[in-house]
């Protein structure tokens, strides 16, 4: 046997093999109620905001507890979460893809005292560090994109926008008074991390400069063989440019032809397209994933652009409450923002929710794509 003096066994290489590349089998954290009733559940209740109940065939019930939680949170919350898992989901807890918490437990007599430590826990200025909802026909908690903090494209800030947002709609994130959920997804450029493109009310950040050109130090930044094939619309072309009497390697824009995509930034430093006041935000509405009532769709562009008014934006959550109040008066049960929109007419829309209809509004893209690939989710035989 070949051993080597770290014990590794070079016969069998993947014996007793310790690896931190990739996250364990996610199968190890199931709480044991779920782990034994996998595949069992008969159906599942929302018994009041924030509460779920899932009943198994075999008589057992799992209770969840949802609580809003943000996309960039620090180690004392994430230790906190931890401490209140411990002490009452037996050290089990799980995050869902729009940043709640989820607490769970295996008795109804659990859910009380549980969901009565969790809206005890306040920040020291007052407001919930665990506001209990987020389910069912209420606002879902919004999934955003790095924003300012991390990302080097962004046209607006992601967490600071979707903080104001909620604060303006946080009562209806422990509610559900509208006909059906309305999922808000905020993405900080038109990359679109945030998968904006099918939400019921979507915030997005959009450049509308194309990027300024450091020829100074393009050349010594960039390869510019790479800038020039980043752009998706093929407006970059080389060029020789003077830089204080001596020519130098650089590239030119063609302005008539740049989509303001940002994709050149990404592969050239000298590049930046960021501009106080090119950046700013375009709202959309009407998306949605879901095959009910109506097909799968695109959302819509409702409000062509909005300026980054930091810190608060003002203009861009009056928008959002006008669309969410008008829906919530005007919309059939069980319909979504796109599906009454539908209904009543996208002119009327636009009446309802006091938004100005402009021709930047009026989406003449075709595409080939368009008479070949299949446009939704529904299928009929
Ligand atoms: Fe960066 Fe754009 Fe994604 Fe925002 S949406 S994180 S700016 S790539
Ligand atoms: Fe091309 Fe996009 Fe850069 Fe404009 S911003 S030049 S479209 S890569």
């Amino acid at each position: 046997m070949a051993f080597i003096s770290s014990g590794y066994n070079t016969e069998k290489p993947m014996e007793n093999r310790i690896t931190d590349i990739g996250p364990r089998n996610f199968e190890e954290f199931y709480p044991p109620v779920i782990k034994k009733n996998k595949g069992k559940w008969l159906y599942h209740e929302i018994l009041e905001p924030g509460v779920l109940v899932h009943v198994s065939e075999t008589g057992d019930e799992v209770y969840t507890i949802r609580v809003g939680g943000c996309r960039l949170m620090s180690v004392s919350h994430i230790r906190e979460i931890c401490e209140i898992a411990d002490k009452h989901c037996d050290g089990y807890v799980r995050w869902t893809t729009r940043n709640n918490v989820e607490f769970m437990v295996d008795s109804k007599d659990k859910v009380e005292p549980l969901k009565k430590d969790l809206e005890s826990r306040k920040f020291d200025a007052g407001s919930y560090k665990f506001p209990v909802g987020g389910t069912g026909a209420g606002i879902t908690n919004i999934i955003h994109t790095q924003g300012w903090i991390h990302c080097h494209t962004p046209a607006t800030d992601a967490s600071g926008t979707v903080k104001v947002v909620m604060d303006d709609l946080f009562e209806d994130f422990g509610k559900m008074r509208f006909p059906a959920q309305v999922r808000i997804s905020m993405a900080c450029c038109l990359n679109m991390c945030g998968a904006v493109h099918c939400s019921d009310i979507a915030i997005l950040g959009y450049h509308r400069k194309p990027p300024m050109l450091d020829h100074e130090y393009l050349d010594k930044m960039c390869e510019i063989p790479l800038a020039i094939a980043a752009c998706p619309t093929a407006a970059i072309k080389p060029s020789k440019v003077d830089v204080k009497g001596k020519e130098v390697k650089s590239v030119a824009v063609n302005q008539e032809r740049c989509m303001f995509c940002g994709n050149c930034y990404t592969m050239c430093p000298s590049m930046p397209l960021a501009d106080k006041e090119g950046d700013g935000i375009v709202l959309m509405a009407g998306g949605k994933v879901s095959n009910r009532i109506s097909n799968p769709k695109f959302s819509k562009v409702v409000v062509g652009f909005l300026p980054n008014e930091m810190p608060r934006w003002p203009s861009m959550v009056k928008s959002i409450r006008q669309i969410v109040e008008a829906y919530a008066a005007g919309a059939n049960k069980y319909e979504r923002i796109g599906d009454w929109a539908e209904r009543i007419g996208w002119e009327r829309f636009f009446e309802k929710c006091q938004l100005e209809f402009t021709h930047h509004l009026i989406d003449d893209f075709r595409d080939p794509a368009y008479y070949t690939w299949r446009q939704t989710t529904n299928f009929k035989f």
